[in-house]
């Protein structure tokens, strides 16, 4: 299930460009005035409900940080748990950790080990704000996958199209963007 023409005009007329940050030629897309407009922010959430419903998903992961905020209310919505990836040296308990490239150097992403223990055959969804290269998220997938739980689907509030970074992923799970931007 994807949302109508109409809808989606709704949830891009809510994100705010905001060129050249954090550095030069980026155009960073702030996803803060979707968040404060409760009609928007309430479309979208009811749609990834909606969508998400039949899934049978025993949580949801969301990854640090834009992705706590639509990963934690879906959640709830859904009436599954909730766990967060986070950057390196955040999470207090054991680690498994995976590094991806960035443009310039790499960073890394952790979860804790037993993330998904309460449940048996644990089925995930990942959710972020955005993707953009597709390696934060595709790391994040990896790193559902080592501690034993199977990441049924990706999903991103928008994506850059003109990067592909969903080919790469899509090798792993299953990716969902509810916007699509040139
Ligand atoms: P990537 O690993 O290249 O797909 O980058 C995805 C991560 O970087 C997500 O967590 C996004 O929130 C953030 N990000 C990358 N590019 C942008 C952008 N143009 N506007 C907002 N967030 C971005």
């Amino acid at each position: 299930m994807t949302l109508a023409m109409q809808d989606k005009t709704i949830l891009l007329n809510a994100i705010r460009d905001i060129p050249d940050f954090p550095k030069p030629g980026i155009v960073f897309k702030d996803i803060t005035t979707l968040l404060s407009d409760k009609e928007a922010f309430s479309l979208l959430m009811k749609h990834l409900a909606q969508r998400y419903s039949t899934y049978n998903l025993t949580h949801i992961a969301g990854i640090d940080a834009r992705g706590f905020i639509f990963g934690a209310a879906l959640a709830q919505m859904l009436g599954v748990g909730f766990v967060p990836i986070r950057k390196k040296g955040k999470l207090p308990y054991t680690t498994v950790s995976e590094k991806y490239s960035l443009e310039y150097g790499v960073d890394e992403v952790e979860i804790h080990i037993d993330a998904f223990s309460q449940v048996q055959n644990p089925k995930v969804l990942l959710i972020d704000d955005l993707i953009a290269t597709g390696g934060t998220a595709y790391a994040a997938a990896n790193l559902i996958q080592k501690v034993g739980a199977e990441c049924i689907e990706a999903c991103f509030v928008m994506g850059l199209d003109f990067l592909d970074g969903q080919s790469k992923l899509s090798e792993i799970t299953k990716v969902y963007t509810v916007i699509g931007v040139d």
